[in-house]
């Protein structure tokens, strides 16, 4: 299961990891009432009389949500369970005023599936998903706002959550990790969920065990509500060392539920964990069981667009683009759709390396996303285009670039305004070979002595009498000539 050893003195011990992911659906409405989900509206704000739980009042299954969970269990390559069944699990909390969150048990609505996980060497793994259900999401409480008193905003009450739930599959800090980001590019490229784990959209629960190569599963701790992909990374890597030292001092891992802090590096422990028969599951008789027929499956499946890893089999194929290049693209759609653009006007590998190194680059820099880049697909395809037909070099191409990034002027325009063009013209660029070869007669005496290696500085002289602007194979071969004839 598990080929990951932490490394440094904690010996030879394995790491099983297995999480439950909560997605919120992207949905205008709630699971169960027609209250608006928008982020940052105004405590209470949106706020039904189902949502607040008000006597006599009755859940009505909102549809969209429904859709979208099978959609994303498609997705997943899941089973779609054409009968499934929401049941009430119950427990207090001041933010829950049902007294019961409505959610699924023994009758989810998507079964086993698997994920094709990209990992950051290039490789990929296959995760199984062991089940998809929907369920409401619990209003927030809140300390901060008074000296002695708590508020509770029900602005999140009964949004509708999918909580995917994977198989322990997973066997390092960086597996995990790279299983949350395979998953939530596979709900970006859908539309089932937005992704946006800072804005609480995404969130996981974690848990780890570790164990002796060969044993049994180890007891397991669950770290609850991570909300972002290296959080993910750094509390499994801390939770598995402070695992090992427990065993090691002789001690053993309590099944609990803690939680991460990220400004301490360390993992607390927050309650035992409950057992599921703690919540008294049972049927919601408020709530009929959700019957599918093959052709509302099928109609489903047909809305579902290419997924990442399609995507990035064809980018490969078709591109003939590296795995790892191909994985970087296709991760984001926004970004596979800037690539495949920019690709029409020239190289397909130069593209990819335009975007992932060049773009992006200027993109970290200025805290853009691609969506804000202020270059489009096509004014970079333009740009390719101007170094695929020797109009530019490549050197100057990426000043030409950093100006395009700036003042979002098109790169022929720059090109033209600064008589950038590049010199193919042979005459001209043997003016300036002679000149450097006549001004210098010491280099040529040395390079006529056996130090060759002289051509590259003779070159860059020549580069740099023509602004950089002229063709730098015409110049070496001019040199090679003049120089070694
Ligand atoms: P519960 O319903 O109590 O949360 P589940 O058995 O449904 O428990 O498992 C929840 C998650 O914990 C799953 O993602 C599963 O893969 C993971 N898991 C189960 N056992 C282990 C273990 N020994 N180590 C790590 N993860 C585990
Ligand atoms: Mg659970």
């Amino acid at each position: 299961m598990s080929d990951y050893r932490l490394k440094g003195e904690t010996g030879e011990w394995e790491v099983v990891i297995g999480l439950e992911v909560h997605a919120q659906v992207s949905s205008k409405a709630k699971l169960f009432s027609g209250a608006a989900t928008a982020f940052g509206a105004d405590p209470n704000a949106q706020v039904s009389l189902v949502d607040a739980a008000m006597p006599g009042m009755l859940p009505v299954i909102n549809g969209e949500c429904v859709r979208q969970a099978v959609r994303t269990g498609l997705a997943l390559n899941a089973a779609i369970n054409k009968q499934s069944v929401f049941a009430r699990k119950n427990y207090f909390y001041a933010d829950l005023p049902q007294g019961y969150q409505i959610s699924q048990y023994d009758q989810p609505v998507v079964g086993e599936g698997e994920v094709e996980v990209d990992l950051p060497d290039g490789t990929t793994k296959v995760v199984g998903i062991e089940r998809l259900h929907l369920e409401q999401d619990a209003g927030k409480s809140m300390h901060d706002q008074h000296p002695k008193k708590s508020f509770i905003d029900l602005n999140r009450s009964g949004v509708a959550l999918m909580e995917i739930v994977s198989k322990p599959d997973m066997g390092s800090p960086e597996e995990a990790a790279a299983y949350v980001s395979t998953l939530r590019s596979i709900l970006r490229y859908i539309g089932s969920c937005d992704g946006n784990m800072a804005e609480g959209s995404m969130r996981a629960d974690v848990n780890v065990s570790v164990r002796k190569p060969g044993e049994a599963l180890g007891t397991r701790a669950e770290l609850k509500n991570i909300n972002s992909v290296r959080f993910v990374r750094q509390a499994v890597e801390i939770e598995a060392l402070r695992q090992i030292a427990v065993i090691e001092g002789g001690g053993t891992v309590d099944q609990e539920t803690r939680l991460f802090d990220p400004s301490k590096g360390e993992t607390r422990s927050m309650r035992n964990k409950e057992e599921a028969h703690d919540y008294r599951y049972f049927p919601d008789p408020d709530l009929l069981p959700l019957e599918f027929d093959d052709a509302f499956v099928e109609e489903c499946r047909g809305t579902l667009p290419e997924l990442p890893a399609e995507k990035k089999k064809r980018f490969m194929e078709s591109y003939g683009l590296g795995a790892y290049d191909a994985a970087v693209l296709v991760a984001d759609w926004e970004i596979a759709n800037y690539f495949e653009e920019v690709a029409k006007h020239g190289d397909p590998k130069q593209a990819a390396n335009w975007v992932t190194v060049e773009l992006f680059g200027r993109l970290n820099k200025a805290d853009k996303t691609i969506l804000e880049s202020p270059v489009s697909a096509a004014s970079l395809g333009e740009l390719l285009g101007l170094m695929a037909d020797d109009t530019i070099s490549g050197k100057i191409a990426k000043d030409v670039f950093d100006e395009m990034f700036e003042t979002g002027k098109g790169a022929k325009e720059i090109v033209e305004a600064k008589g950038l063009k590049q010199i193919t013209d042979s005459g001209e660029i043997e003016a300036i070979v002679d000149k450097v070869v006549a001004d210098n007669p010491d280099q040529v005496e040395k390079y006529r002595g056996g130090k060759t290696g002289l051509i590259g500085w003779f070159v860059g002289q020549v580069m740099k009498a023509s602004q950089g602007k002229a063709n730098p194979k015409m110049v070496n071969d001019l040199l090679q000539k003049k120089l070694d004839g």
